[in-house]
């Protein structure tokens, strides 16, 4: 059986719309399914009509967040609840295509591969800003860590045992489209292009997807941190240089002409010495956050599907 994962917040006008269109892909393909809608503490009637949904499909089942607890944690609550024997991620305002899944299906059949990253043949439409701002997030990623995840999507089929691996992992700031790399299991590609919205409208803000690009760096690389290290030896390299010409000017009877460099040398040493605590900082209220150990997610109700209530 296949398991299908939609993590949805505020989608009302999305929810039947996609269990109509995945069911019947599913049916027509003769392939045993489930859908699990992990409803993330909409604001709206989403969960009414996944309510809705399990009444018409009797393969829908729903998961309803206490609050919203983001995406990510969506995913997580998904995979946890999936009965599959292989699961697929896909956003529910139908932006990756369903019909992909039934390439996924195909591949994934015929035995060899674990994991099947969905990959963005084109991004579909996005402002100019968001297309840099992914740009720069994604190269610094790719140095930091060596992952290329440009054209990564949480679009992704995985076998039983990869979310057998998932499920074990115990940290709490999670970052999907990457962890479902890191542990390995063989891998295959498929191309997408991306979709326009069905409806409503993207749940990213500016703000939300800074703290996303911070939020996965930091939980998937220490770099940051490196690069702290990094900029106290070039420090100390500067340093030793003005050390070396302190002294000479000193010998020399010059000495009160360096008041400049003193003053440039304490600005800057000043600023590194801040910008360093911050990072070590952020890291620190990290291991805060995990040490809490705190749940992903809190679930309010769980929503079975109708044709294992009446067993
Ligand atoms: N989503 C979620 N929780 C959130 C934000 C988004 O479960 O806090 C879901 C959303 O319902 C959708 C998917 O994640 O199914 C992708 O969100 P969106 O379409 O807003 O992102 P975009 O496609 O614009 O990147
Ligand atoms: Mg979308």
């Amino acid at each position: 059986m296949l398991s299908i994962i939609l993590p949805s917040y505020n989608e009302e006008d999305n929810i039947l719309v996609a269990t109509e269109r995945i069911g019947s892909l599913m049916r027509d393909n003769n392939i045993d399914y489930e859908l699990i809608f992990v409803n993330d503490g909409s604001k709206d009637k989403t969960w009414e009509k996944i309510l809705e949904a399990s009444e018409i499909d009797e393969n829908v089942m729903g998961v309803n967040f206490s609050r919203n607890f983001g995406k990510e944690s969506a995913i997580f609550a998904g995979l946890k609840h999936a009965n599959g024997d292989a699961c697929v991620l896909i956003d529910c305002d139908l932006q990756h295509p369903p019909e992909t899944i039934i390439d996924m299906y195909n591949l994934w059949k015929t035995g060899e591969v674990d994991v099947i990253e969905g990959r963005k043949s084109s991004r579909g439409k996005e402002s100019l800003l968001y297309k840099a701002f992914c740009k720069v997030f994604y190269s610094s990623l790719k140095k930091s860590s060596g992952i290329d995840m440009k054209a990564a999507s949480d679009f992704k089929l995985l076998d039983r045992k990869v979310v057998d691996a998932l499920n074990d992992m115990p940290e709490r700031l999670t970052f999907f489209r990457a962890m479902s790399g890191w542990v390995g299991f063989r891998t295959e590609n498929v191309y997408f292009d991306v979709k326009e919205r069905n409806a409503g409208e993207s749940k990213w803000s500016v703000k939300s997807l800074i703290k996303y690009a911070i939020n996965s760096i930091t939980s998937f690389t220490s770099a940051p941190l490196h690069a702290v290290t990094i900029c106290g030896l070039i420090m100390l390299l500067v340093s030793l240089i003005m050390a070396v010409n302190t002294l000479y000017n000193k010998l020399s009877g010059n000495s009160l002409e360096g008041f400049t460099t003193v003053i440039l040398l304490q600005l800057f040493t000043s600023s590194i010495v801040m910008i360093s605590i911050g990072v070590i900082g952020y890291y620190i209220s990290k291991i805060y956050e995990e040490i809490k150990a705190r749940p992903r997610y809190i679930v309010s109700e769980v929503k079975k599907k109708k044709c294992e209530e009446e067993r």
